[in-house]
């Protein structure tokens, strides 16, 4: 069967968040790792994610980059498209959901697209199109501070229009309510109207089940991963998916290995969860950039202790740490000096044998899998909410887990590791 489900996401964990809805749901799903510049086996997959990192470039750049995307998934075939962004609409006045939303629907030919970034199993709701985080509006939550995508307004009608060509009108609570139909005629008068987005209120799982089945004929749908969930019960009914399998794990034997560049309290907690198990060896920041050979010394000591259970190695420290490292290298020197060293790491441990590897951290992911040269990964069984274990596309034999800082419980390494033994 080929690809159904064509998915862009502007950035990387976000696509691995919406794989993962997916797989949950049945379908077969792939994330790929930017557009791939040559041929790419995605194999049997029913869904393709592209991960992109387009959520705060130039609008330009995204826009370019997500014509691309959605020129390449539809050579795959894919008959509906999903533009997946931040449940919290992580953007600027000037960008980039909306001009990549305008520009999806031209490339399209559509005329018609939900607005749709709810995420309530995570706090994030839509009511009277308003966005709240928990108990908050998005305004008062605390992305109002964030330093890439201060978010100051929380009202998607205002906020998608400043950033789009078209008009923006409501799908409100009430019609979401009265079921699929009602929705799908909201979205039809909306269309007519000549509003181009429609935002849909939800405050539920079940709500996002109804918009999923109002948008079963859309060409183009956007949201959070939540809004994924009813997608694909739509193919289901037309008996072009088969019924929902437990997702499988990577059948991947080899050496074990945590790479934890992540400095968030999750992460810390589990790594103070089996620092007195497993051999755990700290990557100093400062002595990086340095220049000593801290990363040989590292893989030696890795490799030594490779027989006394997986072997952690981290550069994550407390806020105070952090502070120091930066006053001295400064933000960006200091994250690019650890997280290149990781990727050295993850590199130079691959080459020596291990093949089963949890990474911690949104950026520390994205320049292991880029040091690997991993292309694309085929999403698996999850072990916490949002992260599944995942396997290398092509020919490394690589399992993968790659966690956003935050996420996880406290056992969540040895649990990711028991689930494949
Ligand atoms: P998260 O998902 O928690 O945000 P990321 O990997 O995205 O984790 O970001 C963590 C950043 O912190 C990376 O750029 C990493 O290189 C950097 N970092 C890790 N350890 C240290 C340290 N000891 N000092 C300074 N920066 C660090």
């Amino acid at each position: 069967m080929s690809v159904l489900l064509g998915a862009i996401a502007d950035d990387f964990t976000g696509a691995t968040d919406l794989c993962n809805t997916l797989v949950k749901q049945g379908m077969r799903a792939v994330q790929v790792i930017g557009v791939p510049r040559e041929a790419l086996d995605v194999g049997d997959a029913e869904a393709v994610v592209v991960a992109l990192k387009s959520r705060s470039n130039a609008p330009r750049d995204a826009v370019s980059d997500s014509l691309e995307a959605l020129a390449w998934l539809r050579q795959l075939g894919a008959e509906q498209f999903f533009f997946k962004y931040c449940s919290t609409f992580d953007s600027t006045a000037r960008g980039n959901i909306g001009p990549v939303a305008d520009s999806l629907l031209d490339a399209l030919g559509a005329d018609f697209a939900p607005v749709c970034p709810a995420f309530p199993a995570n706090g994030r709701t839509v009511y009277q199109g308003n966005l709240f985080v928990g108990q908050s509006l998005l305004a008062e939550s605390p992305m109002k501070d964030h330093p890439l995508t201060p978010m100051r307004d929380s009202n998607l009608l205002r906020l998608m229009g400043a950033q789009s060509r078209r008009r923006v009108g409501l799908v409100d609570r009430a019609t979401v309510a009265a079921g699929a139909d009602a929705v799908k005629s909201a979205f039809r008068d909306l269309a007519r109207d000549g509003v181009g987005y429609g935002v849909v209120d939800a405050i539920s799982d079940d709500d996002l089940l109804t918009i999923g089945e109002a948008a079963a004929e859309l060409a183009l749908v956007t949201g959070g991963s939540g809004v994924a969930l009813g997608l694909p019960a739509n193919f289901r009914r037309r008996g072009l998916l088969g019924d929902p399998a437990p997702a499988g794990l990577p059948a991947v034997e080899g050496r074990e290995v945590v790479l934890a560049g992540s400095c968030s309290a999750a992460t810390r907690r589990q790594l103070d969860h089996v620092r007195d198990t497993w051999p755990c060896i700290r990557l100093d920041a400062l002595r990086i950039a340095g220049g000593d050979a801290v990363v040989d010394e590292v893989v030696e000591r890795a490799t030594g202790a490779w027989d006394d259970g997986p072997v952690v190695v981290y550069a994550s420290a407390d806020p105070d740490e952090v502070s120091r490292v930066q006053a001295v290298l400064g933000v960006e020197r200091a994250g690019a000096a650890v997280e290149s060293a990781i990727a050295s790491v993850a590199r130079a441990l691959v080459e020596r044998g291990a093949r089963r590897l949890v990474v911690a951290g949104g950026e520390t992911s994205g320049a292991v899998v880029s040091a690997l040269g991993v292309r694309g990964l085929v999403i698996g069984a999850e072990i916490d909410p949002g992260v599944p274990w995942t396997k290398a596309l092509g020919e490394l034999p690589v399992a993968l887990a790659l966690k956003s800082g935050n996420f996880g419980g406290e056992d969540f390494f040895p649990r990711a590791f028991g689930m494949l033994s």
